[in-house]
């Protein structure tokens, strides 16, 4: 688990070193917002969430 700002990400897939997480609203919102790391720096990021 991870937080950016005021919001919780969660771990959904690993692959080598690359995980992608999502919005811990993601089942229960909806919420599209997720990002990727690899070897614990973020690659990636969809920060706009629904919510
Ligand atoms: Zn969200």
């Amino acid at each position: 688990m991870i937080r950016i700002g005021h919001y919780k990400f969660s771990a959904h897939r690993v692959r080598d070193l690359k995980v992608r997480w999502c919005c811990s609203s993601h089942m229960s919102k909806g919420c599209r917002a997720c990002l990727y790391t690899y070897d614990d720096q973020i690659i990636k990021m969809n920060n706009d969430h629904s919510h």
